[in-house]
């Protein structure tokens, strides 16, 4: 049989250790050692992915935050690699950004094979002029421990706290008490908001009762994590029936250190015990990287997944993110990828909420846009999921000839579904009455996650728009002259609204010492571009980097009342 790499595996060579997770300190609580009685404003349930990002950002916020979590290591096995743009731009609001993206292995092409034919090839990130690239893998044990140094900088906002298991809680009116457990006994904290980001068997969800409503798939994967050292590409590989592998179909990522995620999926009926041989699963990674090839297994599992979710995200003073508020399956990497997305819509809100700058009523605003994220997540997944596992023999023979077709017609491969890759959500339909923008050319409506474009600091530097933006609510006005910025923020401050400003002009701008500050040159013209940025088209952008309004011209009065609609949710 030949194998998948073709002819770009010539000879690889065995490669030896793997990674070995790291290991955090578990102290005794101050609760246990006579301290504590303290009401807390946030504790976090979970130090994964999702519940150290939240608390991170509420960090940055100036939000103190525990973090408990049953375990003392981070994440062990292969799970997520597939890290997208969106997420990275959200990684680097919260410092970690830059990190992720030198250890990760950067690749923006996918190549969907039926059999030995490449059907098709896409490019997530045609375009130039963005910081962060369409997609890297990186191993979940690096992402946790890269936010876990990042917490450790936030040190006196965050309090990480290992082999600390929660084991239930007592709601009142204004506060939330939490059990936990330890290895020298159990106690009790209090705390104003609990974030449940204890993953997909959720503690927290078990103690409130809440039917996680869905839909369990019986199709069985193999995973392989295998070592190796290949000068295979990174680009995204996946095989509809290959020729190489009694498999129904196999998909192939590089990850960082020589390491190759390997999927095999293996059909309803598998034998697991058989197929979790040693033997057999060599075998079959041979089949993918060649006869001569020598590996090292770091990794291997079978799992099957499910598509579900909570039907709310928020419960009174109980806040839901992450696996723990919903599941899909790991083709499209929308797992890990929508949980830092419920970070990034959550942690100001919650902030301003809990210092009292904005109602409750704001919270509810994260329900309903992460329900909806949560949906458009689950609904494909659902989709790649029935046609990579047709369900009746009807569906093979509908499928079997849409891969046969797409070899030859093009309107055939906008049918062949090998997971559509995880994509930032608009909130597009949230906007309400939220100025919209009459008069504004380009994408970016209210709702929509801002797009990044290369600019010009203080006339000198160069740097991303988006780096520039989030955080705080941020202000940006397209202008011809570098010095209306001045003049702009008094008007601003006349008007009552102390908000961050960039002001963007052209590359030709003069920028003197007075305006430098919030001064971007639009260094390649692609900000006005991308944001239609005539003269005085001014956006109101949210702190998780989302378009809040638009308006042709400047208006003191109209971004005011859009910042206190977009806060006191009363779209
Ligand atoms: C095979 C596989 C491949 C995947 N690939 C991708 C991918 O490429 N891209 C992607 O985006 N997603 C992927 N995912 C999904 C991704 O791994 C999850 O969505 C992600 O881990 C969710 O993060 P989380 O922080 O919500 O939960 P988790 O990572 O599960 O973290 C939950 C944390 O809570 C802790 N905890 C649990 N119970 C308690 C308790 N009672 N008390 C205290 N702490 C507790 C746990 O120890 C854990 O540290 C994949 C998943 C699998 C299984």
């Amino acid at each position: 049989m030949p194998n998948a790499f073709g002819a770009v595996v010539r000879r690889s060579r065995l490669t030896m250790g793997c990674h070995t997770p790291r290991r955090f300190p578990y102290t005794t609580p101050p609760e246990l050692r006579g301290a504590g009685g303290r009401l807390h404003q946030v504790v976090i349930v979970g130090a994964g992915p999702v519940g150290l990002a939240a608390a991170i950002d509420l960090a940055q916020h100036g939000i103190h935050c525990i973090v408990l979590d049953d375990n003392d290591v981070v994440s062990i096995g292969s799970r997520a690699i597939c890290w997208s743009k969106r997420t990275l731009e959200i990684f680097d609001r919260l410092g970690v950004g830059e990190r992720m993206l030198a250890k990760g292995v950067t690749w923006q092409v996918g190549r969907v094979y039926h059999r030995d034919q490449e059907l098709y090839s896409f490019n997530l990130l045609p375009e130039r002029g963005h910081k962060m690239p369409a997609f890297i893998n990186l191993q979940q044990y690096y992402v946790e421990e890269y936010l876990v140094e990042r917490a450790a900088e936030l040190e006196g906002l965050i309090q990480l706290r290992w082999k600390n298991r929660f084991l239930g809680l007592e709601l009142r009116d204004e506060s939330v008490g939490v059990k936990v457990d330890t290895p020298d006994g159990s106690y009790r904290l209090e705390t104003r908001w609990l974030l449940a980001a204890d993953g997909a068997r959720s503690a927290v969800r078990n103690a409130l009762g809440l039917e996680f409503k869905g839909e369990e798939f019986e199709e069985k994967f193999l995973i392989a994590d295998v070592r190796t050292a290949t000068d295979y590409p990174s680009d995204r590989r996946f095989w509809f029936q290959p020729t190489f592998d009694p498999s129904e179909s196999v998909l192939v990522h590089r990850q960082p250190d020589d390491v190759f995620r390997i999927d095999f999926q293996l059909g309803w009926d598998a034998d697991v015990d058989a197929e979790r041989e040693p033997a057999r699963v060599s075998e079959r990674v041979h089949h993918v990287l060649g006869r001569e090839a020598r590996f090292e297994v770091q990794w291997c599992s079978i799992y099957t997944f499910r598509c579900a979710r909570l039907g709310r995200f928020v419960h009174g003073r109980v806040l839901f993110a992450g696996d723990s508020a919903h599941v899909v399956s790991p083709f499209g990497a929308r797992g890990g990828n929508g949980g830092i997305q419920d970070v990034d819509n959550l942690c100001w809100k919650l902030a301003l909420v809990a210092q009292g700058r904005a109602p409750r009523a704001l919270l509810e605003s994260y329900n309903l846009e992460r329900v909806h994220g949560s949906d458009e997540n689950i609904r494909h997944s659902r989709r790649t999921t029935r046609f990579m596992t047709p369900k009746s023999v009807a569906e093979r023979q509908l499928r079997d000839a849409t891969l046969a077709l797409a070899r030859d017609f093009p309107f055939a491969r906008t049918l062949v579904n090998s997971g559509r890759l995880s994509r930032p959500c608009s909130l597009e339909r949230f906007a309400g009455t939220v100025a919209s923008g009459n008069g504004v050319a380009g994408p970016m409506a209210p709702g929509m996650p801002c797009t990044d474009a290369p600019v010009m600091f203080s006339g000198q530097r160069p740097g991303w728009l988006l780096e520039t933006l989030g955080g705080d609510f941020t202000i940006v006005i397209f202008a011809v002259h570098a010095a209306d910025a001045a003049r702009r923020q008094a008007e601003l401050r006349a008007g009552g609204l102390r908000l961050p400003l960039r002001v963007i002009v052209p590359a030709a701008a003069a920028v003197t010492a007075e305006n430098m500050e919030s001064v971007l040159c639009d260094v390649q013209g692609l900000a006005g571009e991308r944001y239609g940025g005539g003269p005085g088209v001014t956006y109101l952008i949210r702190p998780d980097q989302h378009v809040a309004a638009r308006f042709a011209i400047f208006d003191p009065a109209a971004l005011a009342a859009a910042h206190a609609s977009t806060i006191a949710w009363n779209n």
